[in-house]
């Protein structure tokens, strides 16, 4: 029988089960469940798992509680950038946006232009004006504003930080969202969206849409999406770097994932 598999993430951050009550705790683990399975529904008939990380992840930017698409984090100006990007592993093709305001679904936009354009990755109005060219969904300011961020910005702007949202209140951790996958044919895929870091200015670009940092995707070894401080991602081509020690050093997932994550397996 064929096997496929599918995780997904939503940030960083450790919750401590007293930070929620049980009625958020339930409303996260329904979106979660929800991203799942939207992800399992198209690899368990056999669908790709270029398709299942795009559907796991526009589920998580469609929910407001996490810092992707819809619940994105607010910039010092108070506007929303996004960063979203996508790989497959079989071909090593790969999209990425950054900076992108008012797109729905920044991770469709992301998969458009790796298979819409000659480009990898595009940015800011250059990415909207290719967004409208194929028809990409877009949402008004207000589709895009929630109560919960609008006060994590207060909270940044008070404290004068750029931060990261499961750095601030305890109760309001949760993040990025990505998912990586294999399917039944045994091709990987990896997808990460986000909203950035909350206060961030100047057109800050984080790891999320960056191939290598923050999202890779290669058959030969695995399928990475990373969450957290993006700068640190960035310099340290982690998710490239975790499929190179898989294929040069002939590592399993475990060892490199614990060395960047201090995963305990
Ligand atoms: N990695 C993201 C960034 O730096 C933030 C996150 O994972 O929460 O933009």
């Amino acid at each position: 029988m064929s096997t496929y598999s599918l995780a997904i993430h939503g940030g960083a951050g450790t919750i401590t089960r007293n930070s929620l009550t049980a009625e958020k705790e339930q409303h996260y683990r329904d979106a979660l469940l929800e991203a799942l399975v939207a992800g399992e529904s198209i690899l368990k008939s056999g669908g790709s798992a270029l398709d299942a990380v795009m559907q796991a992840v526009m589920s998580l930017e469609d929910c407001p509680l996490f810092n992707a698409g819809r619940g994105s984090v607010f910039t010092a100006t108070g506007q929303h950038e996004m960063d979203a990007s996508i790989m497959r592993g079989d071909t090593l093709d790969a999209g990425a946006v950054a900076g992108v305001k008012g797109i729905k679904n920044p991770v469709v936009l992301a998969r458009a232009v790796m298979e819409q354009s000659e480009h990898v990755m595009l940015s800011g109005l250059g990415a909207e004006t290719f967004a409208k060219e194929t028809g990409i969904t877009f949402e008004s300011e207000k589709y895009f504003y929630t109560e919960q961020r609008f006060q994590q910005l207060q909270e940044a702007i008070r404290g004068g930080k750029v931060q990261l949202d499961h750095t601030l209140s305890e109760n309001k951790k949760f993040g990025t969202v990505g998912a990586v996958a294999k399917d039944q044919q045994g091709n990987l895929a990896a997808a990460t969206s986000t909203g950035g870091m909350t206060n961030k200015k100047f057109n800050r670009i984080g790891d999320s849409p960056i191939i290598g940092a923050g999202t890779y995707a290669n058959n030969k070894t695995c399928a990475v999406s990373c969450t957290g401080h993006g700068e640190f991602f960035i310099r340290a081509v982690v998710a490239y770097d975790i499929s190179c020690l898989m294929e040069y050093k002939g590592l399993s997932l475990k060892k490199p994932a614990e060395l960047w994550f201090g995963i305990n397996w």
